[in-house]
């Protein structure tokens, strides 16, 4: 059998609280805690299906919960903090804030599921606990796509059970502006629905942030043509000018329907990042030649903190253009710059920086991003520079890694560079060395995996914010699976190498060299235009009137000459079988582990989906080298293998849709303005994105049979 929930430890608390003793005596028997008791001015704590069972009451008796605010200064000081005594048949949590009696009973929860889970009682113990972080979030961008609102009321449910306490929600089009209604896309979330769902979150200890992109990153409101005289180029729908006035009118609103729309909430995400083309408008290019980019940039910084300021809200924005335009930016993420090179860069650097240090605002919090372990001199020495000056900074780590559309892949073994689980653990290790109290695990839409594969980074992340130096990464694996899941699988690592080499051989299954983002950019760059190019390339791509992009795919066997192209593909051939062996595999751990399951079985289907959609890749290249031989019987033969590899193709994907459409819309309305761009998943209003490829492949496919009369 696969599933030994035995080999896990029975109790597994994510995340891992920063001490436990065990004391003498008896400790807690599952169903015997009966009564609630809350001593002092309080509310009673949202409570998990467990302890929600409780009766409040106002005597002491055995199986009793007894919580407590803290007026001896016994409980940790942070008042996220607790200290939890089990201890025959009774548990007390003692915090110094309510958040703190919150995460003790989330504590409990935890524990007492596992007491049902592995019949055996909680052992008497002491937990004394508080996070390393004081600002844990998570991403939600919902740039290219949006859920269903019930899958964000269950989010804010599951972070919680992990101590993370706020979400910055980028909002994008999906809210439903008031002041400049064009923004909002058709299917967009209502401000209303929106403080509904904060007010839920803040029950939870969960602050959303709203997010509203700026000055680059603007495609969603300059795509419209009424907005068209603010764009810094008139043909570029990307970057506002910052020198115009009507970019803050606009701006402005939208930010204040965010802040209305998140009741009570401290920040004001404000994005500003890897804004491209800026001072070249006539407006701007004076103030460019003479004074740089950068006081553009800041200029711009400066206003919309102002307006954050007044209006109650700390802005927080992304750090990389000042960076950028001082050139130390590269320092900051690409791996193959040494100490000794940083180091210079930032000699010169600095200066830049320190000549407008005045106009740097104070009131900002500067999100230091970096999707890798985030080790590079370079990163360093920018989280240096921002205490030197006074400046508050976070970080930002990433649930997702670079090239996957399907899921986000772990990237280990690769040094700085690797991506995943390890590079969350890494930066947020390091923002706990040096005193930096906020962290924010994004997970990017560009490519719009399903929310749902982003979770265990996103508890990776709630993990390590608490308890930095706690798990290794293969115990928080363990500890994961337990928690979400109720389940364990031995190979869980392995499970996930195998599924994510299919994913990467269905990246390229098709493509006569690199990934899909080849064809994709070839047949989104007919139109549109990417942001870090000169204005004189996309002048130059527009240009091109190519239509027909079969060259970027591979061809078909020709069969006037048969077994060359099987020659000729031979090692894509034997991977792609390789791939398929072990497609057994996989499909049978994943069946297992969904009927194990004791909750979150979703996920499961998700990834079962993924596992049967990205197979039909190899699968057809099979069939079509059973083709590619001199013998017209085996080649009808094998046509029947190519024709049953295209159905089975079109099943998997109708599947996939159908499990995707379980928690997220899968197409939008007809009145949505399309808004395509580099961003791979911004160029269908459905999800058709994700199989350009297998589109003009199949298409190619279908014709040679017609011409090689194998119909
Ligand atoms: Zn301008």
């Amino acid at each position: 059998m696969l599933i030994l929930p035995l080999v896990a430890q029975p109790f597994q608390i994510v995340p891992q609280p920063q001490k436990t003793e065990l004391l003498q005596g008896d400790g807690l028997a599952f169903g015997s805690l009966t009564n609630l008791k809350m001593t002092g001015k309080l509310n009673r704590p949202v409570m998990g299906d467990i302890l929600s069972q409780l009766t409040e009451s106002y005597v002491s008796g055995s199986g009793t919960l007894t919580l407590k605010l803290d007026s001896a200064g016994i409980a940790p000081e942070s008042r996220e903090g607790y200290l939890l005594t089990i201890s025959n048949g009774n548990v007390e949590i003692i915090s110094a804030g309510e958040a703190g009696l919150f995460y003790g009973c989330q504590t409990l929860e935890q524990l007492l599921e596992d007491s049902r889970d592995f019949n055996t009682p909680v052992p008497a113990c002491k937990i004394i606990d508080s996070p390393a972080l004081s600002y844990r979030a998570v991403h939600f961008d919902v740039k290219h796509h949006l859920d269903h609102m019930n899958y964000y009321y269950e989010s804010i449910d599951r972070l919680a059970r992990y101590k993370i306490n706020a979400v910055i929600f980028e909002f994008e089009d999906k809210l439903r502006y008031q002041r400049q209604p064009l923004v909002a896309a058709p299917q967009s979330i209502s401000i209303d629905e929106m403080a509904a769902l904060t007010r839920y979150a803040r029950e939870r200890h969960i602050e959303i942030t709203p997010l509203v992109q700026g000055l680059g990153h603007a495609t969603f409101i300059l795509k419209h043509e009424y907005y068209a005289h603010l764009r810094e180029l008139p043909y570029d729908r990307w970057a506002f000018c910052p020198m115009d006035e009507g970019t803050y009118e606009v701006l402005f609103d939208l930010y204040l329907d965010a802040i209305e729309a998140t009741p009570g909430s401290r920040y004001l995400h404000i994005g500003g990042d890897e804004i491209g083309n800026i001072g070249l408008c006539p407006r701007c290019k004076p103030t460019a030649d003479k004074e740089g980019i950068l006081s553009l940039n800041l200029y711009w910084l400066k206003r919309v903190c102002e307006f954050a300021k007044e209006n109650g809200r700390i802005p927080i924005f992304w750090d990389d253009m000042p960076l950028k335009e001082a050139g130390v930016y590269e320092s900051t993420h690409k791996t193959d710059i040494n100490f000794e090179q940083a180091a210079r860069d930032w000699e010169e650097g600095k200066p830049i920086l320190e000549q407008v240090i005045s106009d740097f605002p104070k009131s900002c919090v500067y999100m230091r991003w970096n999707y890798s372990t985030a080790q590079q001199p370079g990163n360093l020495f920018a989280l240096d520079w921002y205490q030197e000056h006074g400046l508050k900074a976070m970080i930002a780590t990433a649930a997702q890694s670079g090239p996957a559309v399907l899921f986000p892949f772990d990237e280990r073994g690769k040094g700085v560079s690797s991506r995943g689980l390890v590079a969350i653990q890494s930066f947020v290790q390091l923002a706990a060395e040096k005193g930096i109290d906020g962290m924010l695990c994004t997970a990017w839409d560009d490519r719009s995996p399903h929310m749902e594969t982003y979770w265990r980074g996103l508890i990776a992340s709630a993990e390590y914010s608490w308890s930095p130096n706690g798990r290794t990464l293969d115990e928080y694996d363990i500890a994961y699976l337990q928690r979400e899941y109720g389940a364990s699988i031995p190979d869980y690592t392995n499970l996930y190498g195998l599924l994510r080499e299919a994913a990467l051989f269905w990246e390229k299954a098709f493509n006569r060299e690199g990934g899909r983002m080849n064809l994709n950019n070839a047949l989104f760059n007919m139109s549109g235009m990417a942001h870090w190019l000169t204005p004189e390339e996309q002048k130059e791509q527009k240009a091109s009137d190519k239509t027909d992009f079969t060259d970027r795919l591979i061809e078909l066997p020709d069969l006037q000459n048969p077994g060359s192209w099987s020659k000729k593909y031979a090692p894509r051939l034997t991977e792609a079988a390789s791939i398929i062996d072990k497609y057994q595999h996989t499909s049978t751990v994943l069946d297992s582990i969904y009927r194990e399951s004791k909750r979150n079985r979703y996920h499961w289907e998700i990834f079962s989906a993924i596992n049967d959609f990205q197979i039909a890749a190899p699968r057809l290249l099979l069939a079509l080298k059973q083709c590619d031989i001199d013998n017209k019987a085996q080649q009808l033969a094998g046509n029947e293998e190519v024709r049953g590899a295209l159905t089975e193709f079109d099943k998997a994907w109708g599947d996939l849709q159908i499990v995707y459409g379980k928690t997220r819309f899968i197409s939008y309305p007809s009145t949505y303005v399309p808004d395509p761009y580099h961003h791979y998943a911004s160029q269908k209003e459905d999800l058709t994105w994700m199989i350009q490829v297998e589109e003009l492949f199949h298409k190619m496919v279908n014709s040679w049979m017609d011409s090689n009369q194998l119909h």
